[in-house]
């Protein structure tokens, strides 16, 4: 995948925001602009618009919120395809894209392009193995695994994964529209907003939200750490630009793996374990040209 730093078009594709860039790699980010998700054709219009003002880019990369069609044989292929989001239901991405630019489309979920982009430019250089996860409006995971980013059938959906519930300590229900209180249901911030009656951000440092919410992504962590033996787990997502989520995180996660799983990484060198993104909140739109090129 060392693909050469040729000039292409990137697109990450947000339930709130699509942003696109032109460029090269993170050094050389020629041109960006953002525009507010609203319905598909005006939102992909203005993104078309944007790209077909440079002449030369080689291809696009789309890195997208979901669920997607993934399948390369499927005649839907590069679709949006169930999401809750209010007409964006069957939206073909990679095909409009291809089609009104004429250019080869690199399209994935937004956290396996946010996961290339931390492989190529960020926090998992020269790993071959380790997951990205964004814990934000929702919660979603890419994960490399032997070097690759795993599709499986579909995509994994590392945010619908059941953790533990304690009802009496936390009788919120859960705000899954699919399962009530899978991982997204508990511990997105969407659901620490229906749960506490007020938004995440404004959720002050010694509040108990932050214990709670990190005994979820912990819970979670451990699980992904026993499944898929990741050697990093990068964390990002507006819910993780709290500065004491991620300790506490990380503290409960060894607490929680109970000294089974013997690796000086996890036990000894947890702050380089469990990290925040290196590309900050780049790591979407340079996820999205690191799948431009990929695709080349
Ligand atoms: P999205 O998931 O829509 O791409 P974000 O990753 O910014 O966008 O996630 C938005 C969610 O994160 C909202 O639920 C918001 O309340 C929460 N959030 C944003 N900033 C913060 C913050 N500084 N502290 C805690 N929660 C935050
Ligand atoms: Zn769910």
């Amino acid at each position: 995948m060392n693909s050469p730093q040729v000039l292409v078009g990137a697109v990450e594709a947000g339930g709130t925001k699509f942003v696109c860039a032109v460029g090269t790699g993170p050094d050389d980010v020629r041109a960006q602009e953002r525009f507010d998700t609203t319905l598909p054709v005006e939102t992909i219009a203005k993104c078309l618009a944007f790209l077909q003002r440079f002449d030369g880019l080689a291809a696009v990369g789309i890195a997208a919120f979901g669920p997607l069609d993934l399948q390369p044989a499927s005649a839907t292929y590069g679709c949006i395809t169930s999401t809750p989001k209010t007409g964006w239901q069957n939206t073909s991405l990679a095909g409009a894209f291809s089609r009104a630019l004429g250019l080869p489309v690199g399209i994935d979920t937004d956290v396996n392009g946010a996961a290339l982009g931390e492989w190529r430019w960020g926090a998992a250089q020269d790993l071959d193995n380790f997951l990205y996860l964004t814990i934000g409006t929702g919660i979603g995971g890419g994960a490399f695994v032997n070097g690759r980013v795993v599709h499986g059938l579909l995509h994994p959906e590392m945010g619908h994964i059941r953790v533990p519930h304690d009802l009496v300590a936390d009788p919120f229900a859960g705000s899954c529209p699919f399962h009530g209180d899978c991982l997204e249901g508990l511990a997105t911030g969407v659901a620490m907003e229906k749960r506490w009656g007020q938004k995440a951000e404004t959720l002050p440092v010694g509040h108990p939200a932050w214990e709670l919410e990190a005994h979820y992504l912990a819970l979670a962590l451990a699980n992904y750490v026993c499944v898929l033996s990741p050697q990093r787990i990068i964390m990002g997502g507006g819910v993780m630009s709290q500065p004491q989520l991620l300790p506490l995180v990380r503290r409960k996660l060894v607490s929680l793996l109970g000294g089974y799983v013997q690796a000086a990484e996890i036990l000894e060198h947890t702050d380089r374990y469990v990290v925040a993104p290196a590309l900050g909140s780049r790591a979407g739109v340079l996820g999205a040209l690191a799948l431009a090129q990929a695709v080349l």
